[in-house]
């Protein structure tokens, strides 16, 4: 990543799609997930791009699609196809190059560290590299972290090798013991059962407070 000069006039950084140019204002969306790229990709239909930059932080340089990581993180391990299942990864771990409608837009890959208000109408954001960034529009949508299987890291070579990581685990285990019988949990039991049905006689078992599915 190039770093961003504050107030210069010149361009200071280009990843994807258009550059941030100093003396505009600067859109600012903080996270390439579900939220963030939806926003980002909205506003970059609606804004005056010659008046403002658009420019979503994420973490990562991808997004990961949790509706679909349940699948693909109870595959088989690679190799046992003579492959990798390209088609499940690349639905799981969503590159974030084209977020933005017709590149009106810039991605910049980095975590933020700590947001400052400078008075009214703005402030600038710190990534950890040290970056700064100014903003007059700041939205915020850096979701949550999960536990275990889905504690994802931020760079895609690291996100496969955990995929792969818990896919052996998942493979070799004698006992599975998943906590919490919401969406997620019961999923995941299915998704087990339904991978390795006659192979094994692994029986998920699936730890909840009631005896009612989705009690909350
Ligand atoms: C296993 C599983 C299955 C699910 N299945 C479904 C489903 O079928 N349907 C459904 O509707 N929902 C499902 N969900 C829930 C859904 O995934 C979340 O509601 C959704 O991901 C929330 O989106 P988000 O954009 O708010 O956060 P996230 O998807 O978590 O994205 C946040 C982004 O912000 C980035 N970020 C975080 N902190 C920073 C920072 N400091 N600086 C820069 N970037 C940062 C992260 O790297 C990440 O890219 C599931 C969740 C899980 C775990």
């Amino acid at each position: 990543m190039i770093p961003i000069p504050h107030h210069t006039g010149h361009y200071a950084a280009l990843l994807f799609g258009m550059p941030i140019i100093a003396d505009r204002e600067n859109v600012v969306v903080v996270g390439g997930g579900a939220a963030g790229t939806a926003i980002a990709r909205r506003l970059s239909t609606m804004i005056n791009h010659t008046k403002l930059n658009l420019i979503l932080v994420s973490s990562r340089s991808h997004m990961v699609h949790y509706p679909s990581i349940i699948r693909t993180l109870v595959e088989s391990t690679p190799g046992t196809h003579g492959y990798e299942d390209q088609q499940s990864i690349n639905k799981a771990f969503i590159p974030l190059d084209h977020v933005f409608d017709e590149g009106h837009g810039e991605l910049v890959v980095g975590t933020v560290a700590s947001i400052v208000e400078d008075g009214p109408h703005g402030g600038h954001i710190i990534l950890e590299d040290g970056t700064l960034l100014t903003w007059s529009v700041l939205v915020l949508a850096p979701g949550c972290t999960w536990e275990g299987p889905f504690a994802f890291p931020e760079s895609k070579n690291e996100c496969l090798n955990h995929m792969r990581e818990w896919r052996l685990r998942f493979k070799t285990a004698k006992n599975i013991a998943i906590a919490g019988a919401g969406a997620v949990g019961i999923e995941l039991a299915t998704e087990l059962r339904g991978r390795y049905p006659v192979s094994r006689s692994l029986y998920p078992l699936l730890v909840c407070a009631s005896n009612r599915l989705f009690f909350a």
